[in-house]
């Protein structure tokens, strides 16, 4: 329990919650984390090689380019944070294998020279080992996201951490929220509440009468042993491949003496089971297959020596929910990640700062990489107001107003 009321109450230490209140933090307010968990990143966000580079879609919605400029992001605030760095975007089969097709979609899709590189089949077997034309994004790359949410709270001198509390559910008295655990006691008073926890934030809203149709999709990756003689070694190119699932570069584990080989994942919609299962196993075989085409190679050599099992927390329409909650003063909103965490948290730690104490250091940061209102609105959970998504009408998006 806290002894003092703080400015903002983080609840959630997943890659959401941790990036925010490292902003926050920066910010030089007062901040407070609490986690149901014994310490930062140990679900969802609790793998060590989650991939990020731009997508290569079909075109350039507005959606897209709220991706990009959030990617642009991720580039600077994680340098010096990848395990491995750049990934190579294998170019789907048929029209985009073409060079000309596929520069012009880069053009088309933002995607300068800087951020993204085309590459020739034969320019691939070369430089990393696999015949597949693709584009190269150098700036991106995979990462632990656990070992990132401890650093992004641990390294904060000052901040304040409460764990294995859950938050049970949320009052405002006078201009203060009062945070609750299951037992009745009052474990925290804040000026400012940002809900990060995922599923958990529908369960504290529904209360306000606010909904925000989140739906459950788990997703496993596999770790494959990969012995140090054999030949599969060698088929496996040393970077981060995407294309249907994605693989990270086998990594030598001494324990084992044996290479181990991140690939994945299943998206099974619908489920939230978070128990490994054979079947999801055999999935991500296949995917390694076709992520090594047109390198053949024997399926039932990869034997698992891992796995990862999370539940990805999707919105309705499947982008993620970041914003102020309409109707309840500085009580804000970071979820339904989806697949990008490491994208959406770092977006979600600039925008709900500057929405909430609408600081020149967090409205600078979202104007330096083109965001403007407009875009932004797209993931207000205003947008799941009665209607708003069968009508036309705009959400409402406050930034600029000073909320506090
Ligand atoms: C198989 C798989 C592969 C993935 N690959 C990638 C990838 O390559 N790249 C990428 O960017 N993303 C990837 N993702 C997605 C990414 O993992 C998620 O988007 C991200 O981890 C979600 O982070 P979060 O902070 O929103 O949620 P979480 O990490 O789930 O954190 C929520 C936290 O809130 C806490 N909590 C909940 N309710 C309460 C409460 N009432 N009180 C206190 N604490 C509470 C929980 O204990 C938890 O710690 C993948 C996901 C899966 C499942």
């Amino acid at each position: 329990m806290l002894s003092k009321p703080v400015d903002v109450l983080v609840i959630g230490a997943g890659i959401a919650g941790a990036s925010i209140a490292n902003q926050y933090h920066r910010l030089g307010v007062s901040v407070c984390v609490v986690d149901g968990a014994s310490g930062p990143g140990q679900a969802t966000s609790a793998h060590d090689g989650a991939i990020t580079h731009p997508a290569l879609g079909r075109t350039a919605s507005r959606l897209h380019r709220l991706a990009l400029s959030a990617y642009r992001m991720v580039e600077l605030d994680c340098d010096g944070a990848w395990d491995h760095r750049g990934v190579f975007a294998l170019a789907k089969m048929g029209t985009d294998l073409d060079e000309k097709v596929l520069q012009n979609k880069l053009t088309q899709l933002g995607i300068t020279s800087d951020i993204g590189e085309y590459i020739s089949s034969e320019n691939a077997q070369q430089r990393f080992g696999i015949e597949r034309a693709g584009v190269w994004f150098p700036g991106a790359g995979s990462i632990n996201l656990a070992g990132l949410c401890k650093e992004r709270i641990l390294s904060c001198k000052g901040l304040q951490t409460i764990w294995s509390s859950t938050i049970e559910h949320l009052e405002l008295k006078g201009d203060l929220w009062r945070a609750f655990d299951k037992n009745g006691s009052c474990i925290a008073k804040a000026q400012t509440v940002v809900l990060a926890n995922a599923f958990g934030a529908q369960d504290l809203l529904t209360s306000f009468a606010q909904k925000l149709y989140l739906k459950p999709v788990r997703g496993q990756l596999s770790i494959f042993r990969i012995d140090q003689q054999a030949d599969l070694l060698d088929c496996i190119p040393k970077i981060n491949l995407s294309g249907d699932g994605y693989c990270t570069p086998p990594v030598w584990d001494p324990e084992t003496q044996s290479h181990r080989w991140l690939v994945g994942s299943t998206y099974d919609e619908n489920q939230n089971s978070t128990q490994p299962s054979a079947a999801s196993d055999a999935h991500n075989r296949q995917l390694a297959l076709g992520l090594l085409k047109p390198q053949t190679i024997d399926p039932a050599k990869l034997t698992v020596a891992d796995q990862f099992v999370g539940v990805r927390c999707v919105s309705k329409d499947r982008l993620p929910i970041m914003g102020a909650i309409s109707g309840m003063p500085n009580l804000y909103v970071a979820t339904a990640l989806g697949s990008r965490g490491l994208l959406w948290s770092t977006l979600a730690s600039a925008l709900i700062p500057a929405l909430s104490h609408s600081s020149d250091f967090a409205l600078e940061r979202l104007a330096r990489f083109g965001l403007d209102s407009e875009s932004l609105a797209l993931l207000s959970p205003a947008r799941f107001l009665a209607g708003a998504l069968a009508s036309n009408s705009k959400p409402i998006f406050p930034l600029g107003s000073k909320a506090r």
